[in-house]
């Protein structure tokens, strides 16, 4: 029964001169998102987005794809009536009551609006007057204004609009609003969340892997392409670049004591991060990691691998449990494919008995070890690194 949906948002609203910035990048990621869906019309009006839908389109179908886009609190199912009239607006009210409800036994109270102050009947009398016509043409509704099991709202602007349905979006700002991030991600758990919740606050994000074959599959680095898919659904395109991290990781091993592996090799792979981003106009950095997770996340931990790099790194997930965060995990369809159990290049060289308190000295220490070849390993990383294009 519905041909058009109307989008409100939330934060948005309150951004005064740049609240422009903000509803064009939204409008642009719901036309991105239908796009494949069909011919849609998305149209800003007067601080609401109006979608009007192509005549054979699949109402499921496009609601899923806007609750992927970041920006949107809530979307109305709503009619669109072309007149403003009252006598057909009345009678269009109470056409909407009968098709959408068929047991009509409820309370309701009506809403209304008027986009046009010019409008002959304020919104208060709107509502007293379209109420007492349903009461009057449905007997069996009854009125409640403080708890209605349904609401039935009417705005009036250049077309009247009517909906009493409102769907959660998934909040947020919209993709493009707030600069670009450099994701770090891997095969896990973490990462993709992470990636999801800074994209959720407007955030670009291009993202880089760490592969090390022959110790990690080429299905190790598929699953990654995979994770980087199911995230751009919600983030957009994602540049991912793919490094390859086997020589680096080898030296590591030859020259440093097995136990601050995983540190040095993770303040290695923020290094290479870091400059990446630069080159690609990133503001900063995005890891999964969570305080006590495991022993390269100790605050001794964080602090000797934030320390080799200038730009901010943003950690959205260092207060969750893990289960929270296995649940967005799960809620943005992440988790099946993390849990599959391909290697990952952490893994694969990591000690017995990691150190859990570095020290720095001893780790800057234990780094110069490294001195003879470590920048060229490091650039030829770089040089060689593969870049794949997810949309
Ligand atoms: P995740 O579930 O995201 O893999 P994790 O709990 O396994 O996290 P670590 O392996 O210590 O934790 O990694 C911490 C963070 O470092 C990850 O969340 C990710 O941002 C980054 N990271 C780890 N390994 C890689 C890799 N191979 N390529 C890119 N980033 C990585
Ligand atoms: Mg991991």
């Amino acid at each position: 029964m519905y041909r058009a949906f109307l989008i409100k948002y939330a934060e948005i609203g309150i951004k005064g001169k740049n609240r422009y910035i903000f509803e064009n990048a939204l409008r642009d990621q719901i036309k991105n998102v239908l796009r494949d869906l069909g011919d849609y019309l998305v149209t800003k009006e007067q601080g609401r987005i109006y979608i009007e839908c192509p005549k054979d389109y699949d109402y499921e179908e496009t609601i899923e794809a806007l609750k992927r886009v970041f920006g949107i609190a809530q979307i109305c199912p709503v009619m669109i009536i072309d007149t403003t009239e009252w006598e057909p607006l009345q009678k269009a009210v109470g056409d909407f009551v009968e098709e959408k409800y068929t047991d009509r036994n409820f309370t309701f109270k009506m809403e209304a609006k008027r986009g046009n102050k010019n409008y002959p009947i304020t919104s208060p009398e709107i509502c007293i007057e379209m109420g007492a016509y349903l009461l009057k043409r449905f007997p069996e509704l009854k009125v409640d204004v403080h708890k209605p099991d349904i609401k039935i709202m009417v705005e009036v602007r250049a077309k009247a609009y009517i909906y009493s349905e409102v769907i959660d979006g998934p909040g947020g700002m919209p993709v493009g609003t707030a600069g670009k991030a450099m994701l770090l991600l891997s095969g896990g758990i973490d990462s993709p969340v992470a990636g999801y919740m800074v994209s959720k606050r407007g955030v670009t994000i291009d993202a880089v892997y760490f592969h090390a074959p022959p110790y990690t599959s080429e299905r190790a680095k598929q699953k990654v392409v995979d994770l980087a898919k199911l995230i751009s659904k919600y983030t957009g395109p994602i540049k991912l670049h793919v490094i390859n991290f086997t020589d680096v990781q080898l030296y590591i091993y030859e020259k440093c004591p097995h136990e601050e592996l995983t540190i040095i090799m993770r303040r290695y792979m923020m290094k290479i991060a870091e400059q990446i981003a630069e080159e690609s106009g990133c503001l900063g950095l995005i890891t999964g990691e969570s305080i006590g997770q495991v022993a390269s996340q100790t605050l001794h931990s964080l602090a000797a691998t934030n320390e080799v790099c200038k730009l901010p790194v943003y950690r959205p997930l260092i207060a969750f449990d893990k289960q929270d965060i296995v649940t967005i995990a799960e809620k943005i369809n992440t988790y099946e494919t993390s849990i599959l159990p391909y290697e990952d290049c952490c893994t694969i060289f990591v000690a017995k008995h990691p150190v859990t308190k570095p020290s720095l000295k001893v780790i800057r220490n234990s780094e110069k070890a490294l001195q003879e070849k470590i920048e060229d390993l490091v650039n030829i990383a770089l040089d060689t690194k593969e870049t794949i294009f997810i949309s």
